[in-house]
């Protein structure tokens, strides 16, 4: 590997939540040849072994284990006496109290990663997000907070990027993508965003929606170009991704729902494209791998570098003799019912986006238990948002008390599509 000239760092204590999936994994990974960045805590659910591995290799201090019946696990011993070690539902946010910390990389999976987000930028640290449900769920009160932390005032709009978000940096690929596009450009002009998208596994003309009734988690869990946790792959498999990928974007860059054309782009090399008043059109292209739009995050949130960060010397390279084709289409929303209903949620907006988080989360889970097909999943988000009431929240504990009751009627549907 090249040795790349870094600027000066101005933090580089990174606490990476969700260190045992797969954007997890991929942060420690970008961090690892990096002299300049101390990996200050970790999280995990229930993988302890691997989170112990990590905090082995990374000299970490501060871990978090979701799972209280893992306090007496033996791999445990294998840690240094000064490592603390938090365990239970509130572990992440006992971490985030008792770490010190520059920037927290948020790799959780579902709503769960709201309130660590939440907690994080009323700390006034730099929040490196991946976890785009925080964002579906409560991005009308993430933005202004993180605004608010960053000594901006709330009231007046930012026309750039980075002013306008504040300490939030995006790391899934597309909004990252679109974020790299606008650095340098006003915010008001702006035209239209082109949020492309694979089309998951099912994208094809061999299958048709019928064919939703008898598809295995196995055959969801295949992505045909990117490698994710089972949550994500299943929400692209049915593009459900993609509509809260919509919903992220209208939080992250101030622009309405009309505004934001999904495209499909099965090579998924165009990461997502801006569209300017003026005619012009900017892209970002790269191989499908995140450890591009990872690095980008935290090498911006780590240094006062005023230009795009680019100085993460990574492997994956795009050889454009090779690449015959790049194709463009429309998204089939016959086909993909859970990108119709979420295109119309992100319209609606008000607490839609966290019903239809919350029963898309509980309808996933219940697809990769075998409890429910896999046409059903559309079916519970869309039962879900018919019988709970859409209003309008003010606090995260409104916006809490939402995603439970949604999951409690959510789990209690008995769907026979
Ligand atoms: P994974 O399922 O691979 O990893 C999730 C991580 O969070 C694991 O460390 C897991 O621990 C932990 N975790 C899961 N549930 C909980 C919970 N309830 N409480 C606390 N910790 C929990 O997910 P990904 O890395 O694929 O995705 C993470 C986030 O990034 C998601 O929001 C996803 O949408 C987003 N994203 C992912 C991309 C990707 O390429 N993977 C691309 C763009 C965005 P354990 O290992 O113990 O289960
Ligand atoms: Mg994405």
């Amino acid at each position: 590997m090249t040795k790349i000239t870094l600027p000066e760092f101005c933090a580089d204590k990174i606490l990476v939540l969700g260190s045992t999936g797969s954007i997890g994994k991929q942060t420690l990974e970008v961090c690892k040849d990096e002299e300049f960045i101390e990996i200050v805590g970790l999280s995990c659910s229930s993988n302890i072994e691997l989170l112990v591995k990590q905090a082995i290799e990374f000299d970490v201090k501060f871990l978090a284990v979701c799972d209280a019946n893992l306090k007496n696990h033996t791999s445990l011993a294998q840690l240094e006496d000064d490592v603390k070690v938090f365990f239970g539902q509130d572990a992440v946010l006992q971490l985030l109290q008792a770490v010190d910390f520059d920037v927290c990389v948020n790799a959780l999976s579902g709503c769960a990663g709201l309130e660590p987000s939440y907690e994080c930028l009323k700390l006034g640290k730099k929040l490196a997000l991946a976890n785009k449900e925080s964002l579906v769920v409560a991005g009308d009160i993430l933005i202004p907070l993180s605004q608010k932390m960053a000594g901006k005032n709330t009231d007046v709009f930012f026309p750039n990027i980075s002013d306008f978000l504040g300490n939030i940096i995006p790391i899934d690929s597309e909004h990252s993508a679109i974020y790299q596009c606008l650095l340098g450009y006003d915010l008001d002009t702006l035209k239209n965003i082109w949020l492309t998208a694979s089309g998951g596994p099912f994208r094809g003309d061999e299958y048709c929606a019928a064919d939703f009734e008898n598809i295995t988690p196995q055959q969801a869990l295949a992505h045909p170009t990117w490698n994710m946790g089972a949550k994500i792959s299943v929400d692209s498999a049915t593009m459900m991704n993609k509509g809260l990928e919509v919903i992220e974007a209208c939080h992250l860059f101030h622009v309405s729902s009309d505004k934001i054309k999904v495209l499909i782009h099965p090579q998924s090399i165009v990461h997502s494209m801006v569209e300017f008043v003026d005619g012009a059109y900017l892209a970002q292209l790269g191989a499908p791998s995140m450890t591009t739009p990872i690095a980008f995050a935290i090498h911006l949130a780590t240094t006062d570098y005023k230009n795009a960060p680019r100085f993460y010397d990574n492997s994956h390279a795009l050889d454009f003799y090779e690449i015959l084709q790049l194709n463009f289409g429309r998204p089939d929303l016959e086909k993909f019912e859970c990108l119709k209903i979420a295109l119309e949620v992100a319209k609606t907006g008000k607490c839609a986006p966290a019903i239809m988080n919350a029963a898309n989360e509980i309808a996933v889970a219940k697809f990769l238990a075998g409890e429910c097909k896999f046409s059903d999943i559309a079916r519970i988000v869309e039962k879900s948002l018919s019988y709970l009431p859409i209003r309008d929240y003010a606090s995260l504990e409104e916006i809490l008390d939402i995603d439970k009751s949604t999951r409690e009627y959510a789990s209690k549907l008995e769907i026979s599509s």
